[in-house]
C-alpha cells in the first residue's frame, strides 16, 4: 500500500523495532506517556481484524504472553491497555488502515529510568474506600 503509514516506515522508525515474528513488529510507540508503551504492528497490510488469519492471531496470542511479563519484570507494570483503533487512517482521503493494537502499559508505582521519574496518573484502580464497599471504577 502505498499510503499506509505502516507499509512505508522511514529508516528512523524501523529503529524502534524491538521484536519481528513472522506475523507481527513490535515497535517501541513514540508516545511514551505511559512509559514502555509498545505498538504491535501487522507485518502484512491486512485492513481490519476480520482479515487476519488464525495463525496470526495465535501468534499475537504468543506475543502478549512475552510482552506482559516482559513490562511487568522490568519496569513494574501493573496493568496493560491494549487497543485497536485505527481512527488515523481514516482522517486520510484515502484512507489506508493497517492492523495495529498500542499496547500501554499501567502503572500504580511510579517509572524511574534514567533520573527522570514517570507516574500513571489515571491508572483505574480500585480505591481502598471503594473496596470496602465492593465498587470500583471501571
Ligand atoms: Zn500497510
Amino acid at each position: 500500500m502505498d499510503n499506509c503509514e505502516f507499509c512505508n516506515l522511514t529508516p528512523e522508525e524501523e529503529k524502534y523495532l524491538l521484536y519481528r515474528s513472522g506475523y507481527w513488529n513490535v515497535y517501541l510507540a513514540d508516545n511514551q506517556d505511559y512509559i514502555g508503551s509498545c505498538c504491535v504492528v501487522s507485518a502484512v497490510h491486512y485492513e481490519s481484524l476480520s482479515e487476519l488469519p488464525m495463525d496470526a492471531w495465535v501468534n499475537l496470542n504468543e506475543i502478549i504472553k512475552a510482552l506482559e511479563p516482559m513490562l511487568k519484570e522490568t519496569l513494574g507494570a501493573a496493568m496493560f491497555n491494549w487497543s485497536c483503533l485505527m481512527n488515523n487512517a481514516y482522517k486520510s482521503a484515502v484512507p489506508a488502515p493497517h492492523v495495529h493494537f498500542l499496547v500501554r502499559p499501567r502503572y500504580k508505582d511510579p517509572v524511574t529510568i534514567n533520573g527522570k521519574e514517570f507516574r500513571d496518573l489515571t491508572i483505574p484502580l480500585m480505591s481502598p474506600a471503594d473496596s470496602a464497599r465492593g465498587e470500583g471504577h471501571p
